[in-house]
């Protein structure tokens, strides 16, 4: 597109967050000083959307919008690109002059190409319900997750100095597990219908409640799963507190009050999936036992004797 309509650049923008939060991540960037994709920093790092004011108006009236720019001479042009009437991303197109209707026909045409494309990857990335991550991503995020830890590990003797602060300055990697309570009762006394209602809205509140960069799936039937990048085991208490509590405070339509508990574990580069999610697990059954609509750490729980080491070959202790 960018030699075909000779523009200036040709910026890929993604919309992240929710609300007042939404902010722009450059996916990709076309210019005469080349192609250049993102870089892990600029992803943790977005832009909020109120700085590109024809972009924020682009994505709130889903629309060409197009804008002169006095400052440097150019021709800004904004196409929304939406799946299922929610704005995704933005394709920004600047040029030295306005687009003609034929090569707004053409990026239109090249959008529509986009725009497939990227519902193809979100419908079998997505919970249908909720429009949460799902389940098959779950494995592969971890995985990644996973295998960057390894490789940062194998860095370790490395002396370019620079990646290994860069993961002191990201922290620990995290995994909660996050039930509802009392969900049979939902469904008992108000109908499935309402008890999928309750999983929206959480699924809602849960995106305001954790940073973009957390990542929120549903796990299945009422469970979800986080994982979150954080310093201290006292920042991710935070978060999830943060969420319990928004939870127990909403009024949700007729049900009324809803709580979630949670667990959540430390993930080492040693570990399995079915270790993180067990530890996890482990610890928001430990929640439910203490009386539910409360947040546990695996490693607390340890610490207090209130479950055993896991995972050990040779070890036959019960749990609990
Ligand atoms: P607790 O977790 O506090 O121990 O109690 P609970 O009642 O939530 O526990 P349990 O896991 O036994 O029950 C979960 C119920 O959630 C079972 C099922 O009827 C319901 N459920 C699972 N998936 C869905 C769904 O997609 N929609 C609706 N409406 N209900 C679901
Ligand atoms: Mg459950
Ligand atoms: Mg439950």
């Amino acid at each position: 597109m960018f030699e075909l309509v000779k523009a200036r650049e040709v910026n890929l923008h993604k919309i992240v967050g929710d609300g007042d939060a939404r902010a722009l991540e450059q996916v990709t960037h076309v210019g005469s000083d080349g192609v250049r994709y993102a870089t892990e920093a600029e992803i943790d790092d977005p832009q909020p959307i109120g700085t590109r004011p024809e972009i924020l108006a682009c994505v709130e009236n889903s629309q060409i919008v197009r804008r002169e720019l006095k400052e440097t001479g150019a021709y800004i042009h904004c196409f929304p690109i939406s799946v299922d009437r929610r704005v995704l991303g933005v394709l920004e197109v600047s040029c030295d002059r306005p687009l003609s209707e034929d090569d707004l026909g053409t990026a239109e045409g090249f959008l529509g190409l986009y725009r497939n494309y990227l519902s193809l990857l979100d419908y079998s990335e997505r919970d249908t319900l909720t429009g949460m991550l799902n389940r098959k991503t779950f494995d592969e995020s971890l995985s990644k997750i996973l295998a960057g830890m390894a490789a940062m590990q194998a860095a370790e003797n490395d002396p370019s100095a620079v990646r290994r602060r860069r993961q002191q300055e990201d922290g620990n990697h995290w995994l909660a597990v996050v039930d509802v309570d009392h969900f049979k009762r939902i469904n008992d006394h108000f109908g499935h219908l309402y008890g999928d209602e309750v999983l929206i809205l959480l699924a809602r509140i849960m995106r305001e409640s954790f940073r973009h960069q957390d990542k929120l799936f549903r796990f299945g039937g009422e469970e979800f799963v986080v994982t979150l990048r954080a310093m201290s085991e006292d920042e991710v208490r935070t978060a999830l507190e943060r969420f319990r509590t928004a939870v127990e405070n909403y009024v949700f339509p007729q049900v009324g009050q809803v709580t979630v508990s949670a667990g959540y574990t430390h993930i080492s580069a040693s570990d399995t999936i079915p270790e993180i999610v067990g530890r996890a697990d482990e610890a928001l059954y430990v929640a439910k036992e203490n009386g539910r609509n409360q947040i546990a750490s695996y490693e607390a729980a340890l610490r207090a004797g209130k479950v055993a080491v896991r995972d050990k070959p040779d070890n036959d202790i019960e749990l609990f």
